[in-house]
């Protein structure tokens, strides 16, 4: 456990604690007098709450301000919670919204900087320096997952391999050849990884010079995290992130792995009640809330990001002060993450009501198999007419429900059209969501 801790930005990630609350009240300040002067959205919100920059004198007066959430973003698609001219955006990624709608963000030339610093951090978190070859398995494109972790690369002087996801069996020729000593993947695809490469005889611990892995974008357990490390010979690190505040590089865990260092001086973060909206103290079970201390062209200000979590602020061992995050502990919300992509059960049900021939009566089921990607499965009830019209016209709809599915969720589900009537009926709220994925890990 005593290893040499690495850390890329020892000023402000070992800055003394008074001192660093000291530079987050100052940018706090800025950001709630910058929000208020260019974006309409946070002008209206202050002034009906009678509150303005002058009003925060500490940092407990943030709860004086309002919460902001994903449907406020939704509002206002695409750019209209931006601080900025579009024209000044260096680049725009996105994520799918609750009924086909996309969540976007935005980030300057400086937000860029922001990025590439905090994902050096990552990598360095886990002792990656400019002599490793980067496997980098996130995807590519809107997604700020596969550019993210590729940003901080370049920035501490790595070698990357943009392999992004999919052709496991190429993938796993490239880690041997290529040289890769550094992986980046959704725990569940790193497991998936192991499977392909057991079945073509590489032992990814002999075979391969794999040392050190970053895992985050969905919720995974300890027990994955053992099985991943022994499968592969490498040391699996934790990370969290979110596209609204910055992507991947929000934190990380150092190699104590005892929670996740959060980015402090970026990102400042508050546990609340989630059903009361009162702030919460360290050691405390709650949802996390941040707030962009230094973003320019999406500020997000009191973000509720619907995960339950738990920080703590004693000091670790590994020298950094920065506040600690426990593995995201579930949602306060109905999201799924199914293979990194979140997916909400109001978007399977936009899809389904598009189709006349079925019934609004459907069940989603999550499962997530030992060694296996997650599975979405969607089970609805045809109307009587499809359904008497025989198994070639049910066949036909599925197919054409698969379709609409993925283009609205960005992930495949099967699709199953069942008899009318044959789905539980539930007297009170519709149980429409199984999830199995807690179960067997
Ligand atoms: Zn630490």
């Amino acid at each position: 456990m005593a290893k040499k801790a690495l850390i890329w930005n020892e000023e402000f990630e070992t800055m003394p604690r008074p001192d660093l609350e000291k530079l987050q009240l100052e940018r706090l300040k800025k950001i709630v007098a910058y929000c208020m002067e260019r974006v309409p959205f946070y002008r209206e919100l202050y002034t009906q709450a009678g509150v303005s920059a002058d009003d925060i004198q500490s940092l407990e007066d943030i709860a004086k301000l309002p919460f902001t959430n994903k449907q406020d973003l939704r509002d206002r698609y695409p750019f209209g919670m931006f601080a900025v001219p579009v024209s000044e955006l260096k680049q725009i990624h996105a994520t799918s919204g609750t009924t086909g709608k996309m969540t976007v963000t935005g980030y300057t030339a400086n937000d860029m900087e922001v990025w590439a610093e905090t994902m050096a951090r990552v990598y360095t978190a886990g002792g990656v320096t400019a002599d490793d070859i980067i496997h980098n398995a996130y995807g590519y494109g809107l997604f700020t997952g596969g550019l993210g972790f590729h940003l901080g690369a370049q920035k501490i002087g790595a070698t990357v391999i943009p392999v992004s996801g999919g052709l496991t069996k190429r993938q796993i020729e490239i880690m041997q050849d290529f040289g890769s000593t550094v992986l980046n993947c959704t725990p569940s695809y790193a497991l998936v990884l192991a499977e392909e490469a057991e079945a073509m005889g590489v032992d990814l611990r002999k075979d391969t010079k794999l040392r050190v892995g970053f895992f985050g974008a969905e919720p995974w357990t300890d027990r994955m995290r053992e099985e991943i490390e022994e499968a592969m010979g490498l040391e699996a690190y934790d990370i969290y992130g979110l596209a609204e505040i910055i992507g991947p590089g929000v934190s990380v865990e150092c190699p104590y792995h005892n929670g996740l260092h959060i980015a402090e001086d970026h990102f400042l973060p508050e546990i609340i009640d989630p059903a009361t909206g009162e702030p919460l103290g360290y050691d405390q079970l709650g949802e996390l809330v941040f707030t962009t201390l230094t973003k320019e062209g999406l500020p997000l200000i009191r973000y509720r990001t619907r995960d339950r979590t738990i920080l703590h602020a004693e000091k670790c061992a590994c020298g950094r002060t920065m506040v600690r995050m426990e593995k995201v502990l579930g949602r306060t919300d109905d999201m799924l993450v199914i293979r990194g992509i979140n997916v909400f059960p109001s978007q399977v049900e936009h899809v389904l009501l598009q189709f006349e021939e079925l019934e609004p009566q459907y069940m989603i089921l999550v499962d997530r198999e030992k060694r296996r990607l997650d599975t979405l499965e969607v089970l609805v009830e045809a109307s009587h007419e499809l359904y008497a019209s025989g198994e070639e016209a049910i066949k036909e709809t599925e197919k054409k429900v698969k379709e609409a599915m993925r283009e609205t969720l960005y992930v495949s589900a099967a699709v199953r059209v069942v008899e009318p009537g044959s789905i539980e009926r539930s007297m009170g709220k519709a149980r429409r969501v199984v999830d199995k994925r807690e179960v067997g890990f």
